[in-house]
């Protein structure tokens, strides 16, 4: 790590008791992600700001993992939720099912969220978290060729990418490939899952060679099929991937005619394509879903993050009417369940985030900000001198730190040059969430910005300018240490 200047731990600073005098918090009895820091206390959100307990007044400019999409505190979202509250607060979906359950499938499934092209989508599954979601779409896939072959069939290999995530539970956690959140636990995930590259052209596509973004592309694409053929396709359930990576590489799209082909490659081998959406869904890349613009179908998306906009937990499963079909035609039922599927309350907020996000056409606003943003970090930082690659789509961008901008060595991975600017960034008022092992799940890191979509011109400005300063700050200091060390 770093020598820090600032105070930049986590342990919340003393705080005055009723008596006015000073006191440490007491031990706590939630377990929290860390044992040794306690994160700050948070004591109001409005808009794009927290307001910590001890005074602070931190500019949200992550959303905390690219969640709050509407900003914190929105109204009509508090009012639909305490009128669902009212009316009915849970029912078992096994029996019933509810009013703002029935909207929001019918809300999210709109062709007004994809119009462009029929998306093919007919049914919603929600669930409380992303990775539910995913645990969910890898058992409705499976259950697809069960029903398909009466009971019968050979494809149980799941097929995903390195450097992608999809979530924490044993199965979504089995078909990610970021290493970190993994390593305890390598021996005792699914092992019936194969890795494919990451369509990361900053990394991996051989510019120097002359490889142009459509060789590149068709290159992956080629890896995919010959894994395919390796396992045997009649072995393979789905092949799963971000439509844009998220926190793991940082808003990473895939090179031109990249989906194109993996839908076509799916296709041949009649092997199911999922798309995690959780992250870049939901408009955060400037369109509802983020393989619009791809111009391709999936069979399975899955959304998160945005859905609920932080004001609930709540994930989706959204199933093609090919899947539906074999379904209906076999058992007629989807084999899954949750005591808390499809709750009412957690349904009508995501609802009313909907509803806010159609209203204030805030896709449309991601989409406009979003090239605002893009913009500036082009401005700001193009010649920064450890900031390697900025990337990024809709109101989702990533700064990608390198030691060397010609031969794209990152930092060292003791050195937390991510970590380091994004806690110098909120000492200064910004939050931003960081990512590290961005290579190859070790080396590299970046951090990645995900204000809300309604974000005005002033904020995003402000996000800029102070994340400018707190990456300069940081420059120096490694600067200076570098320096040092050839001293
Ligand atoms: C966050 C995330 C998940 C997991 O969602 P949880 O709600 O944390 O379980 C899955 N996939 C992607 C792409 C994500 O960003």
């Amino acid at each position: 790590m770093l020598p820090s200047t600032a105070s930049t731990n986590y342990i919340s600073p003393a705080t005055k008791s009723d008596s006015g005098e000073l006191s440490s918090p007491p031990e706590s009895a939630l377990l929290h992600r860390c044992l040794s820091e306690r994160p700050y206390q948070v004591s109001r959100a409005e808009g794009s700001y927290l307001y910590l307990s001890d005074g602070r007044k931190i500019l949200d400019a992550c959303g905390g993992a690219a969640v709050a999409i509407i900003g914190h505190g929105n109204k009509e979202v508090i009012a639909a939720t305490t009128a669902q509250m009212n009316q009915v607060s849970y029912v078992h979906t096994m029996s019933y099912t509810t009013s703002s359950a029935e909207d929001l499938a019918r809300s999210v499934l709109s062709p007004e969220n994809c119009p462009s092209f029929d998306h093919g989508l007919v049914r919603a599954y929600f669930v409380g978290s992303g990775s539910e979601a995913n645990d969910a779409a890898m058992k409705c896939a499976r259950q697809y060729w069960y029903e398909l072959g009466k009971g019968r069939t050979s494809r149980k290999v799941f097929v995903s990418r390195r450097g992608g995530y999809h979530g924490n539970t044993i199965g979504a956690m089995s078909i990610s490939g970021n290493v970190a959140r993994k390593k305890p636990y390598l021996e005792t995930v699914l092992s019936n899952v194969a890795f494919v590259s990451p369509a990361f052209a900053y990394r991996f596509q051989q510019t120097e060679k002359g490889e142009t973004e459509d060789m590149y592309a068709h290159c992956l694409v080629e890896e995919v099929e010959a894994e395919f053929l390796r396992l045997g396709p009649e072995n393979v359930v789905m092949f799963s991937a971000e439509t844009v990576v998220g926190a793991t590489t940082g808003c990473v799209s895939a090179p031109r005619g990249y989906w194109r082909g993996i839908r076509e490659v799916c296709d041949r081998y009649g092997i199911l394509l999922h798309l995690d959406e959780i992250m870049c869904g939901t408009g955060r890349t400037g369109t509802y879903f983020a393989f619009e613009p791809e111009g391709i179908r999936p069979d399975i998306v899955t959304l998160g993050k945005g859905l609920g906009g932080g004001y609930v937990p709540i994930a989706a499963m959204l199933v093609s009417g090919k899947i539906i079909d074999v379904l209906r035609q076999g058992s007629s039922s989807f084999n899954h369940g949750h005591t808390y599927q499809a709750h009412p309350i957690a349904c009508a907020a995501a609802l009313a985030v909907q509803d806010v996000i159609r209203k204030e056409q805030l896709i449309e606003k991601c989409y406009r900000q979003g090239k605002r943003l893009g913009v500036l970090l082009r401005k700001e930082f193009g010649d920064s001198r450890f900031v390697g690659d900025i990337r990024g789509k809709g109101l989702f961008w990533a700064l990608e730190f390198v030691e060397d901008k010609k031969s794209k060595q990152p930092f060292h991975a003791g050195m937390g040059f991510g970590i380091s600017v994004q806690k110098q960034a909120f000492e200064l008022g910004i939050a931003v969430y960081p990512g590290a092992g961005t290579v190859d799940g070790e080396k590299g890191d970046h951090i990645l910005l995900a204000p809300p979509y309604n974000v005005t011109d002033e904020d995003l400005d402000n996000i800029v300018r102070i994340l400018k300063r707190a990456y300069q700050m940081i420059e120096r200091r490694v600067r200076g240490s570098i320096i040092d060390h050839k001293l």
